[in-house]
């Protein structure tokens, strides 16, 4: 079982945030911790843990968990691995702010069993920061990283956004070079997209900033994967690049159709074929959980041609790819001239330029 904990708090929410979030002064730890508590319980016996007794990763995402108390986030890694059987190597992963780490959190993180951290970077870049309303500043990134390997969490993955619009003049090959002198294990990179409801799609409603272009994008994407091929990492994901033996599992059972569960108001849960998600709002999820009332806000059986669709979808994010016979023929010699994918022994692999295209080349081949 791979469980997944959202943590919807955050100090303020980043102009192009479309998560489901609470801006919150301070954490309602004990608060949070009972409404996981109550959730667990109700699915701490879901059949699927017949087939997946075992608790392989855990995840807390956000939101912003390196605000909860370091207490309230040891807490909850011991609900799970305190009520059911917890893998000895079980990969513990935290997102972390910059700005939240601190010698003394970042030990009891290390001593609650976090085994990784993600750290929301998303640039270097002062101006990028604030224009993205970041709570952390530049140069509290590379302190951090340091804090962080002195208490011995030194498997360190690292987002960064691309793709920024042009205004801001971001130097995209300088952000990865200062990236990659930190050592990193691992890093996520993510194209910037306007989302109507958020502050970033207000500014473009009303032309206060401009799409960034696709040439932009493919050009910054196509430039990440050459960087950071040289500097030895594989590229096993659209968005995820590792060093060897540095993938991220938790991340990896979302591509392989494993059984997860999600906790906390907006998580999303696979189980035994039925995909279900929770309500969004944290005022919501709470009262809920005190009512005792049903947490899900929906549910669908994934079967049939959507599960196919998934399966290839998915598959092809990753460079382990689909095995050829599964492509009909002509797709598959289209994509081979194209340059968008290429074969290696029975798989097919897409290749980044055919991670460019990647909603399209599924779409084409969706009805065939
Ligand atoms: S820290 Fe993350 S979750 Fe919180 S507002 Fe910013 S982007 Fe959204």
């Amino acid at each position: 079982m791979h469980v997944y904990v959202h943590v919807p708090f955050c100090g303020r929410r980043c102009s192009y945030c479309d998560f489901a979030i609470a801006v919150r002064r301070s954490t309602p730890d004990a608060e949070f911790v009972a409404a996981i508590r109550s959730e667990w319980r109700q699915r701490r016996d879901h059949p699927a843990w017949e087939k997946s007794p075992r608790v392989e990763t855990l995840y807390f995402g956000g939101g912003t968990p390196s605000r909860l108390a370091p207490s309230a986030l040891a807490d909850l890694i011991q609900l799970a691995a305190s009520d059911r059987e917890f893998a000895t190597d079980a990969e513990v992963t935290i997102e972390v702010n910059p700005d939240d780490v601190t010698a003394a959190g970042a030990a009891a993180w290390s001593a609650a069993g976090v085994t990784r951290v993600s750290l929301g970077v998303q640039s270097h870049d002062a101006a990028v920061l604030q224009w993205m309303h970041r709570t952390h500043r530049a140069e509290q990134v590379a302190p951090a990283v340091d804090t962080l390997r002195a208490a011995g969490l030194g498997n360190i993955s690292i987002d960064l956004i691309f793709a920024m619009p042009e205004l801001l003049h971001r130097d995209w090959p300088r952000d990865l070079d200062l990236t990659l002198a930190l050592e990193p294990s691992h890093l996520s990179l993510y194209g910037l997209t306007v989302e109507s409801h958020t502050p970033l799609g207000r500014w473009t409603a009303r032309g206060d900033n401009t799409l960034t272009a696709d040439e932009q994008y493919a050009t910054e994407f196509l430039h990440a994967g050459r960087r950071l091929a040289a500097a030895g990492f594989e590229h096993y994901e659209v968005s995820n690049f590792a060093r060897p033996g540095r993938r991220s599992r938790h991340n990896s059972s979302y591509w392989s159709g494993a059984n997860y569960l999600g906790l906390g108001p907006s998580a999303h849960s696979l189980l035994d074929g039925i995909r279900s998600w929770n309500v969004r709002d944290w005022a919501d999820y709470h009262e809920r959980v005190g009512a005792g009332q049903c947490l899900e806000a929906g549910s669908e059986r994934v079967d049939g041609g959507g599960r196919r669709i998934e399966r290839l979808y998915l598959a092809l994010r990753t460079s382990a790819g689909i095995p050829v016979t599964e492509l009909p023929a002509k797709a598959r010699e289209d994509w081979l001239t194209a340059g968008w994918a290429t074969i290696s022994g029975p798989d097919l692999r897409l290749t980044p330029e055919g991670w460019l295209r990647l909603d399209a080349l599924v779409a084409a081949v969706a009805d065939s």
